[in-house]
């Protein structure tokens, strides 16, 4: 193929240049190719008409030609131009979906090239409602082929940039009207059935169709996993999507996923490979190690559905060699989300129960009076340590009125010894503080005392002394000197020492 200069053109959609429309306009006249914005990914235009025009979507795609494009109009009055024996529901569903994220099939009038169709009988028809793609469409003549704009294989584009990544040197000109709205392709919707079937789930879910006109069936392959039947999207079948990296779905419930992803991260930190996790803004804090990037929030899965590609993307180019990702629930938009997640992973979904392994604790508390001094120091002397196995290491106060920065003479203490305290604030031990997997360690005999007194005996408190076997005493710095807490420094360094080669004989022995 022979390399052209891609024109970019920034487009804004609420004040459209009709000139650089005109433009591109012509370019599809011409049998050229356009990328422009659409509210669920960029487009790769085309005139739908032209059987050359397809010819050149294709190759400069890399896309098998038995894959159909979708024919994008501006006007419902189009609809007629293009297709026949269009059901009487069409109208209904127009009204309520369109334009919007809604590709209708059907079967397709003489006009419709079977280059543009793959070789069908059935057109699939989209009206967008983006205003530049509408624009566009109009200045181009009413009918305009658009799959995806990426290179067939990689994540769908949701900016211009990404278009820029895969087709720059092989389209005429990209139209960069900034990020896309929804970043999943379309609901496909064969309307050449009864009742209508969804042939891929988008943004308009199975449950919005049925408030309209009653229930909708779902092709059968999109429910299982990979299926022996051949898929009635011919671009269903494709494994699309697939980032770089060997991507793993990891399903669960949310705390068994976030701790079966911790490990597979932490086993993977240990071993030198490097590893990527898909998480959440609810979830991001619990990753210590690996790539970790944000795809949205929980609260809101519209906007994982915005971040899911570009995160695929950026992924693509960090050199990790698996991603680990969370799973959604398959509800509403969640069902295209899972889709998308499951063909980029290849179906590769592993469920967290069987990942994670046994570990009696997770997490090391230590117990000081006034989590000042003494235990946040114990605690960053183990963070220290990389163990065999990852514990979320923290310190507790007894008496702790309000959060206070760590004690200053320990804190000199530390950085002299290249350590700090700096994100260190005293809080005070609670219920929270002794969860069934949290080893509770206390500094004194009299805090151990006290914990029990408050919250009875689990088997997991002790004091460090007691739990390392060593009853070197651990001498109280307060009110004392620098030197007094350099002494105590050298004590715990000790005792922790200690401490990370029992964690470490306990990780052995749970092998
Ligand atoms: P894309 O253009 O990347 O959004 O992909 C278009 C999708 O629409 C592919 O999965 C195609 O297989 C599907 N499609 C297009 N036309 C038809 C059709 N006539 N029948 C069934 N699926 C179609
Ligand atoms: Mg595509």
């Amino acid at each position: 193929m022979k390399f052209m200069e891609t024109k970019i053109r920034k487009i804004d959609k609420n004040q459209i240049d009709q000139e650089i429309i005109e433009e591109a306009g012509t370019l599809l006249k011409e049998g050229k190719l356009v990328a422009f914005p659409t509210e669920t990914v960029y487009g790769l235009g085309a005139d739908a008409l032209k059987e050359e025009a397809a010819r050149k979507t294709y190759e400069a795609k890399g896309r098998p030609s038995d894959n159909p494009l979708i024919v994008h109009i501006a006007d419902y009055e189009d609809l007629k131009k293009i297709a026949v024996n269009i059901p009487a529901e069409t109208d209904i569903l127009a009204a309520h979906f369109w334009p919007g994220p809604l590709t209708m099939i059907f079967e397709k009038s003489e006009l419709v090239p079977y280059g543009t169709t793959g070789g069908l009988d059935t057109v699939a028809v989209r009206m967008p409602v983006d205003p530049i793609a509408q624009a566009l469409i109009r200045a181009a003549g009413g009918f305009v082929s658009a799959p995806s704009a990426n290179t067939s294989g990689r994540p769908s584009p949701t900016t211009a940039q990404h278009v820029a990544e895969d087709l720059s040197g092989k389209i005429d000109m990209i139209l960069d009207g900034g990020t896309v709205d929804i970043g999943l392709e379309s609901t496909i919707l064969d309307m050449t059935v009864t009742p209508p079937m969804i042939l891929r789930p988008g943004a308009i879910t199975a449950e919005m169709f049925e408030e309209v006109i009653g229930p909708v069936s779902v092709d059968e392959t999109l429910l299982g996993d990979e299926s022996e039947k051949a898929p009635k999207a011919p671009g269903m079948k494709y494994r699309h999507y697939a980032p770089k990296a060997k991507l793993m779905i990891v399903e669960g419930d949310l705390r068994e996923e976030i701790l079966a992803i911790r490990q597979l991260a932490y086993a993977a930190h240990r071993e030198n490979r490097k590893v990527g996790i898909i998480a959440t803004n609810e979830t991001l804090p619990f990753y210590n190690y690996g790539i970790v990037k944000n795809i949205g929030t929980r609260e809101n899965e519209k906007t994982i559905a915005h971040g899911l590609y570009r995160v695929l993307r950026e992924f693509d180019e960090e050199d990790v060699e698996e991603i680990y990702s969370e799973s959604f629930a398959a509800q509403g938009i969640g069902k295209a989300i899972m889709n998308r997640l499951e063909k980029a992973a290849g179906h590769l979904r592993i469920p967290a129960s069987a990942v994670i392994k046994k570990q009696k604790y997770r997490t090391v508390t230590f117990v000081s009076n006034t989590d000042s001094a003494r235990g946040p120091m114990a605690a960053e002397l183990l963070r220290q340590y990389e163990l065999k196995q990852e514990y979320v290491v923290n310190s507790r106060g007894i008496v702790v009125l309000f959060p206070e920065p760590a004690n200053q003479k320990a804190e000199a203490i530390m950085k002299s010894a290249q350590m700090t305290l700096e994100k260190h604030t005293s809080r005070q031990f609670d219920s929270d503080s002794i969860q069934e997997d949290t080893l509770v360690l206390a500094i004194d005999e009299a805090q151990k005392e006290k914990v029990l007194a408050e919250y009875g005996d689990n088997g997991n408190i002790y004091t460090l002394n007691e739990f390392t076997e060593d009853d070197t005493e651990i001498p109280d710095p307060y009110g004392k000197p620098l030197a007094a807490y350099g002494e105590c420094y050298e004590v715990l360094r000790r005792l922790v020492a200690k401490l990370a080669d029992k964690l470490d004989s306990l990780a052995e022995e749970e092998r």
